[in-house]
């Protein structure tokens, strides 16, 4: 069965009769000639029919969205719609016949639509008919099939690893398959484990459009469920990876939207990251970095105790925007929201408009700020506090302010490495050392030699890719030295007895002649997202979890009989 389209643009099929089967989108009539548009997946076309044809009362009285199959013929119009390809024809109607009749929808079917997500989720099937969506679908199609074409020709072997997998104690984010005596399996969280025994094995270059399961707090960027590109290659190091993966993305951006990316991806130490941007995930469509001005603020007697004892002065410029008092008073509530307990924000005119801080800081040093980074306009915030908490209140303020204000970025994509990242991390809720990527990520080689009291500080050889403020991938260098693994362990606080129980096989098997390996996943809902830049990562999935992690049309999660 041809398409819509394909009749309807093929020169042949002119004034010849034809048939099309598809959905009535939009019924109108003019005096006494009626318009039908009827649409499938390919687009629509018009059908016109003539107060003599003898199924004119009928056709008018068939309710939107029901499936029919037009006969009739296919002419030239005379009044051309050039936005759409079969804008320049219409079938005239001979026949029709109704092949299913749609009860009334409970939203609009079309781009923009009247309905809330949480009914458009309900009825997805529905939702999916929408062209706005078919549109995200197939180019989640087409960015896959690119992928992987390009991936074979780089003779990589695509390997499915299981989805039913074990429970571990860094598996915290894990959901539990109950099977019977107390037994679980755990649904797969990433094929680490797996992509790493096949670098055992000798596969040398594994991928696979992997599912993953990870019950964690629900975004608009993150599922329950997701797909992730995932790679491991052996004999690789961090720079063979980057360029690999820049490769890769420069040709599926080519071939699925036609966007030539600047290669290579401009790389940024974490901890330069955490200065300027206050976020490990900072959005460099955009400059507005965080600066230190507590030496303006020295002399001041109201501040020069806590400087002394250790707090500073940090500061943003957004320049070239003057803040309305209604924005500045929404990206306030965000900063305080977030912490903030001393701010100020200032306009370009050097005058102090509002904040915690007002009044007690001298309208020329603002002044002298101003003058000495030689702004000129632009919205001034300051913050005091820690470093460490100024940082991260400047970095959400930074993306508050970009958001509120609608601001541009530079450019469409703006990709950046993240590297240099610590090892460990320690986490207050659970009092111990945690892993920043995952247990099996290697230190650098001058920190793995460092005694297990140290190794808490030990640098990794781990790497996100970042794209417009979101992380779309990470990966890492492996430990393949079984001592440096125990040390993981050790610090983790993850006990002799356990790892063996847990994650023995994996020590064992680096025992048979292991390579040195790494690797990356990106997640291709993100990157989706991003690319057809959609509010949510559930408009670029054809099945997604609400926003609460449930599935509204098939309503669950759910009881089960006993
Ligand atoms: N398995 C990791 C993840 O899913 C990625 C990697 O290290 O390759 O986040």
């Amino acid at each position: 069965m041809k398409s819509i389209i394909e009749t309807c643009t093929n020169n042949e099929n002119l004034n010849m009769p034809i048939m099309i089967f598809g959905w009535i989108k939009k019924t109108r009539k003019l005096g006494s000639i009626i318009f039908l548009d009827v649409y499938d997946i390919s687009g629509f076309v018009q059908v016109f029919v003539d107060e003599k044809n003898k199924f004119y009362n009928e056709i008018y009285s068939t309710p939107k969205e029901t499936l029919v199959s037009i006969k009739g013929t296919l002419k030239n119009r005379k009044s051309i719609n050039n936005e759409v390809p079969s804008g320049h024809v219409e079938i005239i109607l001979e026949s029709f016949n109704i092949i299913s009749l749609s009860k009334n929808t409970p939203f609009l079917i079309q781009d923009e639509t009247d309905g809330l997500e949480e009914i458009r989720l309900k009825y997805r099937y529905l939702d999916l008919r929408r062209s706005s969506m078919q549109k995200n679908i197939i180019l989640r199609s087409n960015l896959i099939q690119n992928i992987r074409e390009y991936l074979h020709r780089k003779e990589m072997i695509e390997i499915e690893t299981p989805i039913l997998t074990k429970p571990t104690v860094e598996g915290a984010n894990g959901y539990m398959v109950p099977l019977k005596d107390n037994l679980f399996f755990s649904l797969a969280q990433s094929p680490q484990i797996y992509k790493q025994l096949l670098m055992v094995s000798g596969f040398m270059k594994y991928f696979q459009i992997a599912k993953c399961f990870r019950d964690e707090n629900l975004r608009l960027d993150r599922q329950p469920e997701f797909t992730q590109l995932d790679i491991e290659l052996s004999l690789v190091n961090e720079e063979y990876i980057f360029n690999f993966v820049e490769g890769l993305l420069k040709n599926v951006f080519l071939k699925t939207i036609g966007v030539d990316l600047k290669t290579p991806f401009r790389r940024m130490n974490f901890d330069d990251a955490m200065e300027l941007y206050g976020n490990d995930k900072p959005n460099l469509g955009y400059g507005y970095e965080i600066f230190n001005c507590t030496r303006h603020f020295e002399n001041n007697t109201i501040f020069s105790d806590l400087i002394s004892k250790g707090k500073v002065f940090k500061a943003i410029l957004v320049n070239d925007f003057l803040i309305n008092n209604t924005d500045l008073k929404k990206i306030e509530k965000f900063a305080k929201d977030n912490g903030a307990k001393s701010l100020i924000s200032c306009v370009f005119d050097k005058k102090i408009v509002d904040g915690s801080l007002e009044g007690k800081v001298d309208d020329q040093i603002i002044k002298n700020i101003f003058d000495e980074n030689k702004f000129k306009s632009g919205t001034l915030f300051i913050d005091f506090n820690d470093g460490f908490t100024s940082n991260k209140i400047l970095g959400a303020i930074r993306n508050a302010t970009i958001d509120i204000l609608k601001i541009e970025p530079e450019a469409r994509f703006n990709f950046v490495w993240i590297v240099n990242w610590p090892l460990f991390e320690f986490s207050k809720e659970e009092n111990r050392y945690v892993s920043v990527h995952h247990p099996f990520t290697s230190p650098v080689e001058e920190d793995s030699g460092k005694s297990t009291k140290d190794f808490h500080e030990a640098r990794a050889r781990s790497y996100d890719i970042v794209l417009n403020g979101f992380e779309i991938g990470g990966g890492s260098i492996r430990i393949t030295n079984n001592e440096i693994q125990k040390k993981v362990f050790e610090v983790l606080k993850i006990n002799e007895d356990t790892y063996k129980k847990e994650f023995g096989f994996l020590l064992e098997a680096f025992e048979y002649g292991v390579p040195p390996h790494g690797g990356i996943a990106i997640g291709l809902d993100r990157l989706l997202m991003l690319i057809t830049n959609s509010n949510s990562i559930r408009d670029v999935i054809a099945f997604p979890k609400s926003s609460s992690g449930t599935d509204l049309m098939m309503n669950s999660p759910s009881k089960v009989t006993k």
